[in-house]
């Protein structure tokens, strides 16, 4: 039987209850148990797909097209398992359901309540991912307790322990121990509010994890003991560590996954952390700079980009290297070409984007990148902006475009396909989730993947125009991934550039921090060289000296 562990958060958001939700997954992992997670967020949006990231942070893309809170990246690249779907749900979906089945009269005629059929829906969700092969299931509860929103979702997991037996459950509590300057002290009062306000939902906690910014001492963490009435060895600490990769290592240290195995009578060897301690101890080798530029929209969220950072840290990591992101407003960057900022960077990457604002800049810094033999990696959106700039600039194209953002350009390289275009709703036209590419034997990508069938994960309407490909084609680019029938184009590169490849995927989503995403690897080696290229020793006068030679 699965067994159950539910995460909430208190005090404040953003405590960082998504990666301890993903430790303890890894955690358990390494002790032999095989793990699920699951998001519940309170919100009304039916899914985060049409959600800003400006302030939600990124859309993270599953295997079966599903598009969920980033947190499931956290999970994933932690627990490392391709999760589905419904491992996010949200009071939207559960709403939408629940009155699709009042319209279909499936409830005879009842008053339809939060209590009961809010709540069973929402344990339907949990039970949905339980099963003979799981033995436990993580659900991470979004927000914070206190919060209105959340009150249906404490309900249905406290009526989870009555369902299914005192030791099936444990309750994981993660709250904020501040550290209050004047005084010179970390303060528990907060602590002691919000498990004042779970328990009001009839909630105790098994185990409480102070986030802190420094360690906090054992006298503070028994003192949490006492008022919230938890053991003492439920109560962990988890200040600030340098690192995501550190965090189940750090909650390890102090008993956390021991803790909760007692608590759900889980009788495991110890976990056996050799390799994500080997994984630690490469990170902290890591030390070579890398300088990339991040040419994004979304800049002033470090959250909305989360899995490309990841991917480059993962890249990092292979290769000893510690990755420096230079963000770049990419509005910015027709300002910026004639200055070093561009110049200097080791390598360029173009993330995925909606929407026209910062387009051109992107396509000014594909361009740059193409012209200085700099590295750059498009991602999605980047492969369009690259095909744009290549058919202006290169093919002579003029006013190439996406019809996403220029409808009447005479040479839409970039454009929906036919079956897409009559379809009312954007989100029906979507190209969502893992699509199989087949890739050039013997090109660059293929080398990279060292195979020449890849899956990746998509997010996007538009499509690499086929009408144009042969005249492409005919220069140094080539379309080296296609999809299965040919028809759609899914990776280009460019000869004689040392890395100029992009994808009209998201492989950001698919690196996990010991097994990079193979472009990202590829990248970084390509930026690692062109930084080893460059002496940075050389100051101007030598360097303009050996120019001229
Ligand atoms: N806006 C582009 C499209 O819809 C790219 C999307 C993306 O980068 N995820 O095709």
């Amino acid at each position: 039987m699965t067994k159950h562990i539910f995460v909430t958060g208190g005090v404040a958001s953003s405590l960082g209850k998504g990666l301890t939700a993903a430790s303890l997954g890894r955690l358990l992992k390494q002790r032999g148990l095989r793990v699920v997670i699951q998001k519940l967020d309170p919100y009304i949006n039916v899914d985060p797909g049409t959600m800003n990231p400006f302030e939600h942070g990124e859309v993270f893309v599953t295997d079966d097209g599903g598009e969920t809170d980033l947190d499931l990246g956290h999970y994933e690249r932690f627990i490392d398992e391709n999760l589905t779907r419904d491992s996010n749900a949200t009071t939207g979906s559960i709403y939408s359901t629940v009155i699709a089945s009042e319209r279909h009269g499936e409830f005879l005629g009842k008053t339809v309540q939060v209590i009961p059929h809010i709540t069973d829906e929402i344990q339907r969700r949990i039970r949905m991912l339980t099963g003979d092969d799981v033995d436990v299931l993580i659900t991470e509860v979004g927000g914070t307790v206190g919060d209105i929103e959340i009150l249906p979702f404490l309900e249905a997991i406290r009526q989870f322990r009555l369902d299914v037996g005192g030791t099936n459950v444990c309750y994981v509590h993660v709250t904020l121990v501040p550290f209050i300057a004047p005084s010179g002290e970390h303060k528990t009062k907060p602590t002691q509010h919000s498990v004042t306000e779970l328990r009001s939902a009839g909630i105790q906690p098994d185990a409480i994890v102070c986030r802190s910014d420094e360690p906090i001492s054992d006298d503070l963490e028994r003192k949490i003991s006492r008022l919230s009435n938890v053991p003492f060895a439920g109560v962990v600490n988890c200040p600030d560590a340098g690192s995501l990769y550190e965090i189940p290592l750090v909650v390890h240290d102090e008993g956390l996954d021991q803790f909760v195995c007692d608590t759900l009578h889980l009788i495991t060897d110890p976990p056996d952390l050799d390799g994500w301690r080997a994984l630690n101890e490469r990170l902290a080798e890591a030390t070579t700079p890398v300088r990339i530029g991040l040419i994004g929209k979304y800049v002033s969220l470090v959250d909305a980009y989360l899995s490309v950072v990841e991917s480059l840290n993962h890249a990092g990591i292979h290769h000893g290297a510690a990755v420096e992101i230079d963000w770049i407003q990419a509005e910015d960057v027709e300002g910026l070409l004639g200055e070093n900022r561009l110049r200097d960077l080791d390598g360029i990457v173009i993330p995925g984007g909606f929407g026209e604002r910062g387009v051109e800049g992107k396509i000014a810094a594909a361009g740059f990148a193409r012209e200085h033999d700099i590295p750059c990696l498009g991602l999605c959106l980047g492969l369009q902006c690259m095909t744009i700039e290549y058919a202006r600039n290169v093919l002579g194209l003029e006013r190439a475009h996406s019809s996403e953002f220029d409808p009447s350009s005479p040479h839409p390289v970039i454009d929906l396909m036919e079956s897409q275009r009559d379809v009312s709703d954007k989100g029906g036209t979507m190209r969502l989730g893992a699509y199989v590419a087949q890739l050039r034997p013997g090109s660059q990508v293929a080398q990279i993947y060292g195979t020449d069938v890849v899956s990746e994960r998509h997010r996007h309407r538009y499509e690499f125009n086929p009408r144009y490909r042969a005249r492409f084609e005919d220069t140094d680019f080539a379309c080296t991934g296609e999809s299965p029938d040919g028809r759609l184009v899914e990776f280009i590169e460019l000869e004689g550039h040392p890395f100029w490849v992009a994808t009209q995927a998201h492989p950001e989503f698919k690196s996990r921090p010991d097994r990079p995403a193979p472009l990202f690897r590829a990248f970084i080696g390509a930026a690692l060289e062109r930084a080893g290229g460059r002496n940075p020793q050389l100051i101007p006068a030598e360097a303009e000296a050996e120019a001229a030679g």
